[in-house]
């Protein structure tokens, strides 16, 4: 008889704020059924048309650090003040049942994923370039110079770790890029050893 497949893909996406990486997941999410997207836990304010419980779970650093204390993240990363984090058992219960789950980190918690779980697949996206990553910040008007400044810099750093991903996706256009990653997923799913449930007698 064939076995059904038993554990989750964890997905790790990473690129430097701005690229329009929620837009980029939205398309995704929408394009490929089954994929849980992972909600972050973080210290900083919720922008402009951002919800707790949607785009992140805002709590205090207080919160934040009775976490870190509990061992109750699976990763997380000081970025530009704020905190950053990955709830493990939120993510567990996922993977357990069979679910792809979708992480949304940047480069020091992949890092951090990447030694806890080695079968993880990391997609790392960038904008067409640094130019555009600019205009795109400061389209976004929600933010003040100085913690513009502070991402584009922030953005440069996160480049060297481009060569640790295993896939690269340049979002210029928002469908090429979600159709980018649909096909990842569909490559990383047919891996032989992602399909040994459905070979018979071995
Ligand atoms: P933003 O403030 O623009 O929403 O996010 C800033 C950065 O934090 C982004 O690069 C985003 O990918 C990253 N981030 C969001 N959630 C997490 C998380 O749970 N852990 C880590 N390490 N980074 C995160």
């Amino acid at each position: 008889m064939l076995r059904k497949k038993t554990k989750g893909q964890l997905i790790v996406l990473s690129g430097p704020s701005g690229v329009g990486k929620s837009t980029v997941i939205s398309e995704l999410l929408s394009q490929r059924e089954g994929i849980h997207f992972s909600i972050s836990f973080t210290t900083r304010q919720p922008r402009v048309g951002e919800a707790d419980g949607v785009n992140y779970f805002f709590v205090t650093r207080e919160t934040f650090e009775g976490m870190i204390a509990n061992d109750e993240l699976l990763e997380y990363a000081e970025y530009v003040n704020n905190y950053y984090g990955t709830s493990l058992k939120h993510i567990q219960e996922k993977l357990d049942a069979g679910i792809d789950v979708l992480l949304d980190i940047e480069v020091q918690g992949a890092a951090k994923v990447r030694a806890k779980c080695p079968d993880a697949v990391f997609i790392f996206i960038v904008p067409p370039s640094f130019e555009e990553l600019s205009r795109r910040l400061h389209r976004r008007a929600t933010d003040q110079e100085e913690v513009i400044q502070g991402r584009l810099r922030k953005a440069r750093e996160e480049y060297r770790e481009i060569p640790n991903y295993d896939y690269l996706v340049v979002n210029d256009k928002v469908s090429d890029a979600a159709a980018e990653i649909v096909a990842i997923l569909t490559a990383e799913n047919c891996r032989t050893k992602n399909r040994m449930n459905l070979v018979e007698g071995v």
